[in-house]
């Protein structure tokens, strides 16, 4: 093909076709004071300020942005239980009891979306799809094995592996050596469910500020003086959730914060019946490389959305467009003739122990870190670090008593990003 783009092609989140950002212009007076000031309306930031707002606080959720411009509507959509370290990791780490209970909270994060968006009656085409994650190197098939036979006296996932003679009832490819398939993992449309919970959250009472970038936080009596474009609040608690894009603002959080850009590409709609050969059960699809692919059918099964990292330093979605095709078509080559309908780019933010991170400093909490893995945790700590905010004992996270780490000399800029991608890559190439 000539040219990989479709004409209709659009630099941005195929989500936002159904549910736009929607940008009100406005310069409307921001309340001289509030119980929480949360700084961030993505998952973290609206879940805490509902979580508070549902306590009879007054709470402003302030957002540089639109509310959901972050990763809160660029997401791949991907539910998983968040925590990417074994029980015998984070017991080696924590000890068995603080390692058992952060992967419980990793189980509780994926069942705590499933019932939010149940019980708000959220439409968002959240889906219980299970996920197949492909070998993709053949030693990888009796490493996962012995993985997912390790003991976690914490819960049972569930997961069960596919021999690549049996992977075309799970994905029409070739390319991988068999697959474990995790059936609890879900899928859901992020644009409508952080439009579903924005509702929520101001229909509890919260006021949500677009266009309203926070330059400074300061103590004052016994709270803080939130200092914003648009003026001056005075908050009792603030929450700081910026994850990704925490920038100058606390440069305590900066100095722990990776912030790194995962791309995503979406095609045109392709024939039913390819669909169904690609992607039968409707599973989100990933695979064993340490520079991680993410793929799945868009919830009316029309498109592929296929993600992943494909530059070592960041670049431009028309860029990272064809290159993500290409290795889109290299594991599916029956997608040769489908061009890219959208392509678009957000800022994750990475941590140094591979952990989310919550905790709080005098009336100041902070949630993040969710290293790409944020759907369903975001919500999680997010509803968690409102409720500390309010004042409730059953606030209390797991992740408040592990440390945040940083690196010395790092002040918020990766400049070791470019070089991990080229040794991740090589080592993706070795399979080691
Ligand atoms: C391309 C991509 C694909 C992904 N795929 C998946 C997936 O499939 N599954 C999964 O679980 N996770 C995925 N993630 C990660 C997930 O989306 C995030 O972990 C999650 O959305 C984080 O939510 P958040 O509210 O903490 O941060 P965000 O949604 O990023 O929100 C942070 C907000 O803080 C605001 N902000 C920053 N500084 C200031 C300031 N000074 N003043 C005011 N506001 C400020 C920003 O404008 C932003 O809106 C993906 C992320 C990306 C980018």
């Amino acid at each position: 093909m000539t040219d990989l783009f479709a004409p209709d092609f659009k630099p941005q989140p195929y989500w936002w076709d159904a549910t736009p950002l929607e940008a009100p212009a406005t310069s409307a007076a921001l309340p001289p004071e509030a119980d929480v000031v949360v700084v961030g309306a993505g998952y973290t930031g609206l879940h805490a300020a509902l979580a508070a707002a549902r306590q009879g606080l007054g709470v402003v959720v302030l957002d540089a942005g639109d509310a959901g411009q972050g990763c809160s509507s660029r997401n791949g959509g991907q539910i998983s239980t968040s925590v990417k370290l074994s029980y015998a990791q984070l017991a080696a780490r924590f000890g068995a009891d603080l390692g058992g209970r952060v992967l419980a909270e990793g189980l509780a994060s994926r069942e705590f979306i499933r019932d939010f968006v149940a019980s708000e009656g959220i439409d968002c085409d959240f889906e219980t799809v299970g996920r197949f994650h492909g070998m993709y190197k053949a030693a990888h098939y009796e490493q996962t094995a012995r993985e997912i036979a390790a003991p976690n006296p914490v819960f049972d996932s569930g997961a069960y592996m596919v021999p690549k003679g049996e992977q075309h009832s799970e994905i029409g490819t070739d390319i991988y050596h068999g697959g474990v398939v995790h059936p609890h993992h879900a899928s859901i449309d992020p644009g409508k469910y952080h439009k579903g919970l924005k509702e929520a959250a101001q229909k509890a009472g919260a006021a949500v500020m677009p266009f309203c970038a926070v330059t400074d936080i300061s103590r004052a009596g016994h709270g803080f003086e939130v200092r914003s474009k648009r003026g001056v609040i005075r908050a009792g608690r603030v929450v700081l959730a910026t994850n990704g894009y925490t920038g100058r603002l606390s440069p305590w959080h900066r100095r722990r914060i990776i912030p790194i850009g995962s791309y995503v590409i979406a095609t045109e709609p392709i024939e039913p019946a390819l669909m169904d050969r690609l992607i039968p059960k409707n599973r989100i699809l990933s695979d064993t490389r340490k520079l991680v692919y993410y793929f799945r059918a868009s919830p009316d099964r029309r498109r592929i959305l296929f993600g992943g990292r494909v530059s070592l330093n960041e670049t431009d979605p028309r860029k990272s467009g064809p290159r993500l095709w290409r290795e889109m078509v290299r594991i599916f080559p029956q997608l040769r003739q489908a061009r890219i309908s959208h392509s678009w780019a957000g800022t994750v933010g990475y941590s140094f122990d591979k952990l989310m991170h919550t905790g709080q400093d005098d009336g100041l909490f902070y949630a993040m870190g969710y290293c790409g893995s944020g759907v369903g945790m975001a919500s999680y700590l997010g509803m968690r670090i409102g409720q500390q905010a309010a004042g409730l004992a059953e606030g209390a996270s797991a992740f408040d008593e592990i440390p945040f780490p940083t690196m010395p000399l790092y002040r918020g800029n990766p400049w070791f990003l470019a070089p991990s991608v080229m040794v991740y890559r090589i080592r993706d190439q070795l399979g080691l």
